[in-house]
This record gives structure tokens, C-alpha cells and sequence, in this order.
């Protein structure tokens, strides 16, 4: 019914020269249903308005003869458009951004009226023989307007947009709608019933004023009042459009003319201003969003500028470290950081401005706001700009000073040897491993001693077990208080031990070491029962030479206690 209504008004009305309507606004109903309608439900509209088209042709157009061609190219259009609308914009059209308008105005408001205007022309050029190439262009810019000025709107409320609005708006909101609709339609008919004041641009104002109010739904609404007023008026016959010299098919094309500029300059800023909003909200969201994780983490979350300088540090800092936040703000973390670990802190400060797409981890000791010392693990990543440039870092903080303790403690358990305290093998692997590649970097000479408890299994025999845990523990005292704090004495497995003499020449080698064997000769061990056991110990040296492996190193040392045991015990052994 609304279809044959609109397809009969703008028939009987915009018909000025006798060919094809110059507005036709009827299309814009049965597109904005179909869009929305599945494909399944098409046929019942696509008849109606056919019918309906048909009829409004036959009594006010052209007539019965092109009333079956003309509905099908009207209905054909609406058709088209829905499928190209549903194809690339989306189910339904709700003028979020701009690609979407675009897409809308290049589909609705120029593909498909060009197309059909081919066609609407050959019908009127065989009926009426009128010329195709006039009705070919009065078609499609009477489609084109019709359907980019009334789609909108109709689109909005076929697609829930306007429901959605009513549901959630309040009295008030109703009221400063209907206000701005009466704004809009007054500024229109202010400009419109009158012919000797040009004030076409005055209505785009109240139209600016319902877009920021009301988005897309005020902005589509604002573009139905004016272009129904204006084309009711200019039908009239007042309005500005009436100054212009010219037949009425050119006061009609200005009228387009001027309702499009109308359109495209208040639907985009409905769009832009509609992604403006989301944006502000999202941010919003994101920025209360941080401000609770940032006010219940329990770590420090900081951000730091290119230099360093402290720009933003959570309220955590105050029951964490000590220190209130707003004290911090300007300064350099250094004053937190204990001054051995500042290098490698600031290092990885660099290290992450130098590789954005990073995060990079670093741990160190800093001082408490009481002055207390605790370890500290920073997560730090740097921000960067729109040009990829860095702005400063983000940082995460944790204390983990008890981690640390654990660790420590985990590390010095799996090194020591329970019995003696001493280095255990895996520590002395290690360092003799680092020894060596001190001596093939900087030449630095050093020895490796290598003792060995004579005939210890009948000490054990003789004395008990517990006895001969007694004289393990002498042998390491004596070894330790011997040799310097600087050379590492470790307990390499039974009643063997081995020491790094950091340094030293074999001359000086062979002084310490005689020393610790005469003295481990003369010592009296006292068993569990009081009695005397005396123990010797033979040893082998071996020096530390650049390009000598570790393994070499051992066997070599061995072979020398080998010999030592060999010739006797109780006595010392330089390697060949
Ligand atoms: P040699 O002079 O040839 O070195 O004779 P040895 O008896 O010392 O050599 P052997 O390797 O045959 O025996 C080592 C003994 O050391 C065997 C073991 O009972 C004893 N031993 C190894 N570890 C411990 C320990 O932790 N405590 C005690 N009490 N004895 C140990
Ligand atoms: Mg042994
Ligand atoms: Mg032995």
C-alpha cells in the first residue's frame, strides 16, 4: 500500500515533461524490506509492489501499455539493490562508517539506477518515442535521490535502530527529538516558502545539531523531513528553487542536486561522529579498566620516559617497596637500585627501547623505603608511537626477595658437601672449568692438586665408620687453613680431594702442598674411643696449561697421585 502511495505521488507529481518520474522514492520502501527479509520470503513483496508499481504507472503515468514494464524495472531495481547491499555491505545497513556509506551510495545511489535508467528509457522511447538518453538520466537520478534520501531512515527501522532507540530512550530524549525535528522542519519550510532569500544551506544547521544529538537515526530522520518538505514545496511552487531560470526538469535536477549534497554531508558525520563515540567509550572502558588492575595488583607497574625518568608508578609502590608513589614521580629509579646492579638495570632498559617487540627481564637489588635490601624481578617492554618511534618503557615489578632465598639456598645445597662444607664435584667441575678458560684468555698460570686419603679403607676398619668421618674432616680443615681463601679446595668424591691453586707456580704448588702432607702426617686424629689414629696422604700436581682440557687435566693430576701411591704413599708427585 505505502509502495502504490509512493510510486502514485511521485508518478503523478514529478512527471514534467512526459516521460519518467524525477523522484522516485518508492524503490527505497521495498529495498529496505527485502535487505532484512530472507531470500526464502522475496516472492509476496516482490508481487505486491509489482502490482502496486503497475497500477500507479497505469493511472498516473504513462499508462496501461507501460505499466508491466515499467513494474518490472522498478522492482527489478529494489531487487538488485538488496542483493548488491546484502553482497558487500552487510544484512542490514547501519550506517556505522564510512566504507559502508560509500558502498551504500555507490550501490543505491549509482550502479543499479544507472542500469535500470537504460532500460526505463528504451520503455519509454518504444511507447512514447521520447528520447532514451534524457529519460535514461532523469531515471536514474530520480532512483538514485529517492532511494539514497528515504533508504536510510527506513533501513534504520527495519533494522531494529529505531526501536532500539525508542526502547532506551527516556521522556526527555523524546522530547528533545520531536523539538529537533520541528527545527529542522521549520528551518525547511522557512527556506522553502519563500522565493526571494536563497537560504538552502540554513536547514543543514538544525540537521548538524539532531546528528550530534541523535546519530544516525536524527540524521536520517533530519533527510527524510527535508527532502519531503523541499519537494512538496518546490511542487508547490514557492521555494528558492523556483529563482532558478530554467524549465522545470532543471529545477527539478537542482533539487537533487541539492537534497544529495544534503545527504552526503550528514550521513558521513553521523558515521564519523558515531566512531568518535565508540572510540571515547572504549577507552573509557580501558582506562577504568587499568586504573582497578592498577589499584589491586600486587605488583608495581611503572612507566618510565626514553631517559629513564620515572612518569607514572601504581599506588602498590607504597605497600611493596616503601616508597609513595607521587615522591617517585620525575626521579630516576637509580636512587632505588643497588649501585653494583644499576648497569645491567640500565642496560636492559636499553636493550628494550632498541627492540620495541620485545619484553625483556631483569633482576636486581634494590633498597626498600626503610632502607632494607630485596631482590626484584622487572618485566619491561617499550611503548612506541603512531611512526614506531620509542616514547619510554612499561615495566612490571615483583619483588622476589624470598624466591631469591630459596634459590640461594637451593644452589649453595646442591654445591656443598654435607660432611666437610667444602665445594662438592659439581662446584669444582665448574670452576675448574672457569680456571681453564681464564688461563687460555689471559695466560694466567695456576696448578691442580689432587690428594688422596693412604689406605683409608683400613682406617675405617681399624677405627669405625663415624672415626673415619672425623679424619675426613680434619684432612679438609687442615687442606683449607692451609692453602689461601683464593684457591678452591673441594672434596671430590670419598677420601679424595682436589684444589685449584689460583695462580700458582708448580714451585709454589709443590710448597703448599708438601706442607699440608707433613702436617696431615704429624696431626693425631682421635677416634671415638679416645685412641691416636694417625693417616698420610699422598698427592699428585698437575699445572694448569692454556689448551689443556679439563679431563686431560684430571687424568693427569691422577696419574701423578698414581705414582705417588705407587712409590710408596704418605709423599707428593709433580706431573711429568
Ligand atoms: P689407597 O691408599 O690406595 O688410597 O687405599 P684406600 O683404602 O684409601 O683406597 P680405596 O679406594 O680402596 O678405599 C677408599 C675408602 O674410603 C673406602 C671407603 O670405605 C672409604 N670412604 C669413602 N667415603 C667415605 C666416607 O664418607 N666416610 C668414611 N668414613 N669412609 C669413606
Ligand atoms: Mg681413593
Ligand atoms: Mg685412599
Amino acid at each position: 500500500m505505502s509502495y502504490f502511495v509512493a510510486a502514485s505521488l511521485t508518478v503523478a507529481y514529478t512527471r514534467f515533461d512526459g516521460g519518467v518520474a524525477f523522484i522516485w522514492g518508492a524503490t527505497a520502501i521495498l529495498l529496505a524490506d527485502l535487505v532484512v527479509r530472507p531470500r526464502s520470503e522475496w516472492p509476496l513483496p516482490l508481487a505486491m509492489c509489482f502490482v502496486a508499481g503497475g497500477a500507479a504507472t497505469a493511472c498516473f503515468g504513462l499508462g496501461i501499455v507501460a505499466s508491466l514494464p515499467f513494474a518490472v524495472v522498478n522492482v527489478a531495481e529494489a531487487a538488485l539493490g538488496a542483493l548488491l547491499l546484502r553482497r558487500f555491505v552487510s544484512h542490514c545497513c547501519h550506517f556505522e562508517s564510512l566504507p559502508e556509506i560509500i558502498a551504500f551510495f555507490a550501490i543505491v545511489g549509482l550502479a543499479v539506477p544507472s542500469l535500470l535508467g537504460g532500460a526505463a528509457g528504451l520503455i519509454v522511447h518504444v511507447i512514447t518515442s521520447g528520447p532514451i538518453l534524457s529519460n535514461w538520466l532523469h531515471f536514474a537520478t530520480g532512483h538514485a535521490l529517492g532511494a539514497v534520501t528515504f533508504t536510510p531512515l527506513l533501513m534504520l527501522a527495519r533494522g531494529g535502530d529505531v526501536a532500539g532507540w525508542t526502547r532506551k530512550a527516556r521522556p526527555a530524549d523524546g522530547m528533545e527529538a520531536v523539538i529537533l525535528a520541528l527545527l529542522v522542519g521549520s528551518a525547511t519550510l522557512i527556506v522553502f516558502s519563500q522565493t526571494w532569500l536563497p537560504l538552502l544551506f540554513l536547514p543543514f544547521l538544525p540537521m548538524m545539531v539532531a546528528v550530534f544529538r541523535l546519530g544516525r537515526l536524527g540524521a536520517a530522520a533530519s533527510i527524510v523531513i527535508l527532502t519531503v518538505l523541499a519537494i512538496a514545496a518546490t511542487l508547490d511552487g514557492t521555494g528558492p528553487i523556483g529563482l532558478i531560470a530554467g524549465d522545470d526538469g532543471l529545477k527539478a535536477q537542482f533539487l537533487q542536486f541539492y537534497l544529495t549534497v544534503a545527504v552526503l554531508t550528514i550521513l558521513p558525520a553521523a558515521a564519523e561522529l558515531r566512531r568518535r563515540k565508540q572510540l571515547f567509550n572504549s577507552l573509557q572502558e580501558a582506562s577504568a579498566l587499568s586504573r582497578l588492575i592498577l589499584d589491586r595488583t600486587g605488583d608495581i607497574i611503572m612507566r618510565l620516559d626514553v631517559d629513564g625518568t620515572i612518569r607514572y608508578v601504581s599506588p602498590s609502590l607504597l605497600a611493596i617497596a616503601g616508597y609513595r608513589p607521587e615522591d617517585m614521580l620525575g626521579q630516576l629509579p637509580h636512587t632505588m637500585i643497588h649501585e653494583e646492579d644499576v648497569p645491567e638495570v640500565v642496560r636492559v632498559h636499553r636493550l628494550a627501547l632498541a627492540a620495541p617487540n620485545d619484553t625483556f627481564i631483569v633482576e636486581y637489588r634494590a633498597r626498600r623505603g626503610d632502607g632494607s635490601l630485596g631482590w626484584f624481578e622487572t618485566h619491561t617492554r617499550a611503548t612506541i608511537d603512531e611512526q614506531g618511534t620509542p616514547t619510554g618503557v612499561v615495566s612490571i615489578l615483583r619483588e622476589i626477595t624470598r624466591r631469591k632465598e630459596l634459590e640461594n639456598a637451593l644452589t649453595k645445597d646442591s654445591l656443598t658437601d654435607p660432611l666437610t662444607s667444602l665445594a662438592n664435584r659439581r662446584a669444582f667441575d665448574l670452576a675448574l672449568d672457569r680456571q681453564i678458560a681464564f688461563t687460555d684468555k689471559e695466560q694466567r698460570a695456576g696448578c691442580l692438586a689432587m690428594f688422596d686419603l693412604d689406605h683409608f679403607k683400613s682406617v675405617n676398619d681399624r677405627f669405625g665408620h663415624v672415626s673415619g668421618d672425623a679424619v675426613l674432616r680434619a684432612f679438609s680443615n687442615l687442606l683449607q687453613s692451609t692453602l689461601r681463601t683464593s684457591d678452591l679446595v673441594a672434596r671430590y668424591g670419598g677420601e679424595e680431594f682436589v684444589a685449584i691453586l689460583d695462580g700458582a707456580t708448580v714451585e709454589q704448588a709443590e710448597l703448599v702442598c708438601e706442607r699440608v702432607r707433613a702436617n696431615f702426617a704429624a696431626a693425631a686424629c682421635r677416634a671415638e674411643d679416645g685412641r691416636v689414629i694417625r693417616a698420610t696422604v699422598s698427592v699428585g700436581i698437575a699445572s694448569i696449561t692454556p689448551g689443556t682440557t679439563a679431563d686431560q687435566l684430571l687424568r693427569i693430576a691422577d696419574q701423578a697421585l698414581y705414582d705417588a701411591k705407587a712409590n710408596g704413599r704418605n709423599r707428593l708427585v709433580l706431573a711429568a
